[in-house]
């Protein structure tokens, strides 16, 4: 599972909640027998047995029940381990809705664990997804420099320069005029030269969503004022950090100091993304499409930039036979899934689903589309789904 629909598959887990302690998680990590998960799971099945309460009882052994017989599918563990998350998910009381959700993580599992509760525990999951937030740090000041890429929660530095810019007291028999003026031009040329490592640093991390500048002193401000960086990458600044250290030190120090910048940050990108969308589309032959048959024409011929994804979307890619008409695929809303042919009336089959973004994630190969997706908790993303939830920023007019 890639993590984008991983994304999504955590967040509709995390919003389902059981009437009793019956929602069962289990973690198989990486390289973990199958056999003697099974096994255990057998066991725990025979304790559940005990459970008083008829209904959460029968809920849990139906829950292990559909877990095992899912393991059993399996030939070998998968290589980054297995999750199953299973339980009721009916909002009627006494409606029993067990559902298995299967999850092959992109990332090795490292806990292993079997868990009933009222949630599923999501934790080790969500770590995954976090990691992919990339941020870049530049920490300088007049004497030094580091540039670092901040994954999750580790800090990788890349790029250490001290400089030979002196300090503003010269020494003795120097023309103070002269010496401002030379020390000006080794101020320069310093910020050219990390602007220089930060271009091309960040020209080739393009998963770099944020760059934070931070230092002691105003030599940080010089550099975003004076527009060192190219216009990419000083585009992706969100903002400066004051430490009170530079080198490995005032590295550590910007990101104890940056989490509200880091909170903002995926939440601004997310408005930008999407004013630059609803610009286009006010604009008389705005560069934008919406719609997911609109967009994955524009897709089709090569014309979209980036293509919109909603995570409030509740829309599926589905797989139906029709026994006269063969295979098609349709995107229906989740809760209308029982579909007709077209052709002739009758109800199809339903063979398989997807998740549009799975969908998307899929058709944007190829064509040099990036896919993003964005929340439905700004005011900008609620209007996005109100007007379906997929769109596309378009390279040229169709
Ligand atoms: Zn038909």
């Amino acid at each position: 599972m890639s993590e984008i629909a991983l994304k999504k598959l955590v967040k509709q887990l995390g919003s389902i909640r059981g009437r009793h302690t019956e929602l069962v998680t289990v973690y198989v990590p990486a390289g973990y027998s199958l056999h003697e998960v099974s096994t255990q799971l057998k066991s725990e099945q025979g304790t559940a047995e005990n459970i008083k309460s008829k209904p959460v009882r029968k809920n849990v052994v139906s829950s292990l029940e559909k877990i095992i017989r899912h393991i059993q599918l399996y030939k070998k563990t998968p290589e980054h381990g297995l999750a199953l998350f299973c339980g009721n998910v009916s909002e009627k009381e006494g409606a029993a809705d067990i559902q298995l959700f299967p999850v092959e993580p992109p990332e090795p599992i490292k806990t292993k664990l079997y868990w009933c509760d009222q949630k599923f525990v999501l934790e080790p999951l969500e770590e995954m997804i976090k990691e992919k937030e990339v941020y870049g740090i530049i920490c300088l000041d007049k004497s030094e420099a580091d540039i670092a890429i901040l994954s999750g929660k580790k800090i990788l530095p890349m790029v250490h320069f001290d400089s030979i810019v002196p300090g503003k007291s010269r020494a003795g028999g120097q023309s103070s005029l002269r010496f401002a003026r030379v020390r000006e031009g080794m101020l320069q040329d310093w910020l050219k030269k990390v602007a220089e490592a930060a271009n091309k640093l960040f020209g080739e991390h393009k998963e770099v969503i944020g760059i934070i500048i931070s230092g002691s002193g105003p030599v940080k401000e010089f550099f975003i004022r004076d527009n060192y960086m190219h216009a990419e990458v000083s585009q992706r600044v969100i903002g400066t950090v004051d430490t009170s250290y530079t080198g490995e030190f005032g590295l550590h120090e910007t990101v104890e100091k940056s989490g509200d910048l880091l909170k903002e940050s995926s939440v601004i990108k997310e408005k930008k993304l999407l004013q630059r969308f609803f610009d286009e589309l006010h604009k008389p032959h705005g560069l934008v499409a919406y719609g997911v048959r609109e967009v994955i024409n524009a897709l089709e011929m090569g014309a979209v930039d980036t293509v919109i994804v909603s995570e409030g979307l509740d829309m599926k890619e589905v797989e139906y036979e029709c026994s006269q008409h063969g295979l098609q695929k349709k995107f229906v809303f989740s809760d209308r899934k029982a579909q007709k042919c077209e052709q002739c009336q009758q109800t199809m089959k339903v063979l398989g689903e997807r998740e549009v973004i799975e969908s998307f994630e899929e058709k944007v190969k190829g064509f040099g589309t990036r896919l993003e997706t964005v929340s439905s908790d700004t005011r900008e993303g609620q209007q996005f789904l109100y007007l379906g939830g997929v769109g596309a920023l378009l390279r040229y007019n169709i």
